[in-house]
């Protein structure tokens, strides 16, 4: 291989919904992924929850590409048989404080344009979920559940029928501009290393995006791309039928996360979590330990929960541009020509709702790419 047209970086979510969207009008694409399979970091690693855009600041990238996102998601999962379920989700709360907090959410997310959303009695509460004990609580009935990984099945199946290409167990290891794209350096688990030149770039590399972004000479310190890992736990429930739980359960969310939450999963389990927690580099470990806190935590909204219930599940890791103690922070999509970059896309902190919204980033991607391609 000597030349493409359009390369992408990174076989999760986020650059297979991009081939998906991009193979139905482009040629020659390839996506380059370092793994031997699809999706094995964040995309395999979360709470697999079709949001409905409650959270993220009004008219931002999170919020639009969010309910937009979800809208895609379930027409695409009717017409091709994607596994998915709109279960709903309740916002609990227990005290004052809480209280404002959810109503705080409620707001936002009126002024985001969610529909359907509604305040419920104790009583609504107790016949809904009987397991759980709240003093208020609000009602999303558009937020569901879908399995990931048939999705992502989905968009590289699509993307391949469609003519594009893609390479496991290759690294992308070097950029660098030339007179007509890019010159992309490559190195296999072999070790071998080869190279070839794209007209055009899609950064989707997760946690790595910023070192990508930097192959290329974007310094992220400098344009608010250095991504910080969050790291999130999941304990699951070991008897979930223990519990009459069928809707998402969620608390109030903090400003850089949206608590241990409660999901059910398309098989019939239980989930809690995840945490949110600062690391310096990527650990996928879980921490046994932290059991007595998930316990604690739900306990409050359920009772019910004892301790034992719990077992370890997964770990997940967030990409994000947000430190501990900034506000919010937007997904970044950005074509890179103002930085003397043309057709390099960079899509950096792509993290929750990226699932929801993967459709909706991929759309404004092809947007974005110049017409001359
Ligand atoms: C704990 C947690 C819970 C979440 N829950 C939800 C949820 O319920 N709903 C929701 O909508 N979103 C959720 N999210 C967000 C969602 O999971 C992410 O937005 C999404 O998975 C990001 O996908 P991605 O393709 O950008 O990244 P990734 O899935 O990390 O994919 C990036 C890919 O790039 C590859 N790569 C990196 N560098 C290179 C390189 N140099 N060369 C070649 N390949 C490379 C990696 O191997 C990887 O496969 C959650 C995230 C976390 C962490």
């Amino acid at each position: 291989m000597e030349k493409t047209n359009i390369t992408i970086i990174g076989a999760g979510i986020i650059g297979l919904a991009c081939a998906y969207e991009l193979s139905k009008k482009h040629k020659d694409i390839l996506i380059i992924e370092k793994n031997p399979f699809f999706g094995q970091e964040t995309s395999s690693r979360n709470s697999e929850v079709i949001h409905a855009g409650l959270y993220y600041q009004p008219d931002s990238y999170k919020a639009n590409l969010c309910i937009r996102g979800k809208d895609l998601l379930y027409a695409l999962c009717a017409s091709h048989n994607i596994p998915h379920k709109k279960v709903g989700k309740l916002l609990v709360a227990k005290t004052e404080d809480e209280i404002q907090r959810i109503e705080k959410t409620y707001n936002n997310a009126i002024k985001s344009g969610v529909e359907k959303l509604r305040f419920i009695t104790k009583a609504e509460l107790k016949q809904m979920e009987p397991d759980i004990e709240a003093e208020k609580a609000f009602f999303s009935p558009e937020t569901g559940i879908i399995d990931t990984h048939a999705l992502m099945k989905f968009y590289l199946d699509s993307s391949k029928n469609n003519g594009a290409e893609i390479i496991f167990n290759t690294q992308v290891i070097g950029i660098n501009k030339t007179s007509t794209g890019y010159l992309i350096k490559v190195q296999e688990s072999s070790g071998d290393t080869f190279e070839f030149t794209t007209n055009a770039v899609i950064n989707a590399a997760g946690f790595d995006s910023d070192k990508v972004a930097a192959m290329v000479g974007i310094e992220p310190d400098k344009h608010g791309y250095k991504i910080y890992y969050s790291k999130g736990q999941y304990f699951r429930i070991e008897h979930p039928k223990k519990f009459r739980i069928t809707h998402l359960v969620y608390p109030p969310p903090s400003h850089t996360d949206l608590g241990i939450h409660v999901t059910p999963d398309l098989g019939g389990g239980l989930r809690l979590g995840p945490d949110a927690k600062y690391i310096d580099c990527v650990d996928y470990n879980l921490n046994v330990a932290d059991k007595e806190i998930f316990y604690k935590s739900f306990r409050r909204y359920c009772p019910k929960l004892e301790l034992d219930d719990l077992i370890p599940d997964t770990v997940g890791i967030r990409a994000k541009t947000q430190q501990k103690d900034d506000l919010f922070k937007d997904f970044v999509i950005e074509e890179e020509s103002k930085k003397g970059f043309p057709n390099f896309i960079n899509l950096i902190g792509i993290e929750s709702p990226g699932v929801t919204a993967s459709l909706a980033i991929a759309e404004q991607v092809r947007s974005l790419l110049q017409k001359t391609l």
